[in-house]
């Protein structure tokens, strides 16, 4: 076996979905077909483009060049995008989500809702399609689309539960977490994204897509609890980043867990004297264990990938202090740092801070955003259906 088979993986799951499964998308992709064949309609890319290791530039140019397309395919890649390039247009909302969720995770358990909470947890409500998602969820790491909307929906309207803590259980769960598409999902079945808009599942619905899986079933009764709808206002990105990396000096490329992407580093292979990749997944207590070896497994293979194109390559794990970080570049005599732009979330937190402590020692930092992300994010500052109209008028598929 190869050491660096999440990257070949990857493009074997979307040669082959390409080949067989993209002219059959339209029409069978809502339908989920249960735990033992998670992936029959869809493509099973997820844990893949949340970790960088295949990006959407790539896919919708490989799509370009096959004789097999699917307008909704492209679609759903490119909700990735948005949601991505909305969350970064309102960084708010990441910040709201932190406080609101400690606050949820505080008085979930002196409220009335802690044995709801504690049964959703644990796949004891009683619910059988629900009692199964969450089963699936834990075990194996990915829910269909569909699922992710029935659970998600059941969660807030029927259960009355708060949106963060599911938010944040879905997050510590799926291989292909990721903030902005899990927060920004959650936020719109909530009805929290479009005003007067939420997502309310019904037991016809989940019958037929699920294709009759379920025994019969009774959803509760619907919880009549409107969360109130905060506008928030939009920011701008710095996209002042047109650097080149200096090839008389000594250069540090740093790389981030969700963003494994090889591509940048190649090209620029001359002018790096070391790829840095950061470990920022130990911050987080309640990550499962198979989310933490699917990241291990990422990393590894991300780190045997620069070994095969000669690149000296250290891992440093950040979680916690900067100190062994910090000794590498002194030891190394590095003042220059560059990395690929870190998008709102986790990692981007800790490497806020990190930011700062370079500064602090006279280290530069600068970031790069690859040119596709700098153009379509720019669309971003309206819905899905506005961002994608320009979106066609940029890239033509
Ligand atoms: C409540 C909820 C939480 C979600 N959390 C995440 C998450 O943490 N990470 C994540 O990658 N996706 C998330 N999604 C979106 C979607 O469910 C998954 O991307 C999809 O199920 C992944 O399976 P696939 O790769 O087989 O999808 P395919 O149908 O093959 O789609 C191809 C790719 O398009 C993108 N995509 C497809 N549907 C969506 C969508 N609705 N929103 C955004 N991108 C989409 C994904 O990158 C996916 O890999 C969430 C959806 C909901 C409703």
């Amino acid at each position: 076996m190869n050491n660096f088979d999440a990257y070949k993986k990857s493009k074997n799951i979307l040669e082959n979905f390409l080949q067989e499964k993209i002219s059959k998308y339209n029409q069978y992709r809502n339908f989920d077909y249960g735990p033992n064949y998670p992936h029959k309609a869809v493509s099973g890319l997820s844990p893949y483009i949340s970790k960088g290791i295949i990006k959407e530039e790539y896919i919708l140019d490989k799509i370009n060049d096959s004789k097999n397309s699917s307008e909704k395919f492209i679609q759903e890649v490119l909700w990735r995008t948005y949601w991505k390039g909305w969350l970064e247009r309102h960084k708010e909302v990441w910040l709201d989500y932190k406080n609101s969720f400690k606050l949820e995770l505080d008085s979930i358990y002196h409220s009335e809702l802690a044995e709801k909470y504690d049964q959703a947890i644990n796949g004891k409500t009683k619910l059988e399609p629900y009692d199964e998602w969450i089963n699936q969820l834990k075990n194996t790491g990915y829910l269909h689309n569909h699922a992710r909307m029935w659970f998600a929906s059941i969660w807030i309207h029927y259960f009355g539960l708060p949106w963060q803590l599911g938010a944040k259980l879905f997050y510590d769960h799926l291989l292909d977490a990721d903030i902005a598409s899990n927060t920004l999902s959650w936020r719109w079945v909530a009805g929290l994204q479009t005003e007067g808009k939420k997502y309310i599942a019904n037991s016809h619905n989940i019958m037929k897509f699920s294709l009759s899986r379920f025994k019969s079933f009774n959803l509760p009764k619907l919880v009549s609890k409107d969360i109130p709808f905060k506008k928030y206002t939009l920011n701008d990105i710095n996209y002042n980043n047109d650097f080149t990396l200096d090839p008389n000096k000594k250069n540090a490329f740093l790389v981030v867990e969700n963003n494994l992407d090889i591509n940048f580093i190649k090209q620029h292979k001359d002018n790096i004297f070391i790829v840095l990749l950061l470990e920022t997944s130990n911050s987080r207590n309640n990550l499962s264990s198979i989310s933490k070896t699917f990241q291990s497994s990422c990393n590894t293979d991300f780190i045997n990938l620069c070994k095969q194109y000669n690149i000296n390559i250290e891992k440093v794990d950040i979680s916690k202090c900067f100190n062994q970080f910090l000794k590498i570049l002194k030891e190394e005599n590095i003042f220059n740092t560059y990395s690929d732009y870190v998008t709102i979330g986790f990692e981007k937190d800790i490497v806020t801070r990190l930011v700062t402590s370079l500064k602090n020692h006279n280290i530069s930092y600068n970031f790069f955003l690859s040119n596709f992300y700098k153009e379509v994010w720019s669309y971003c500052n309206k819905g899905f259906f506005n961002f994608k109209k320009s979106f066609d008028k940029f890239y033509h598929i």
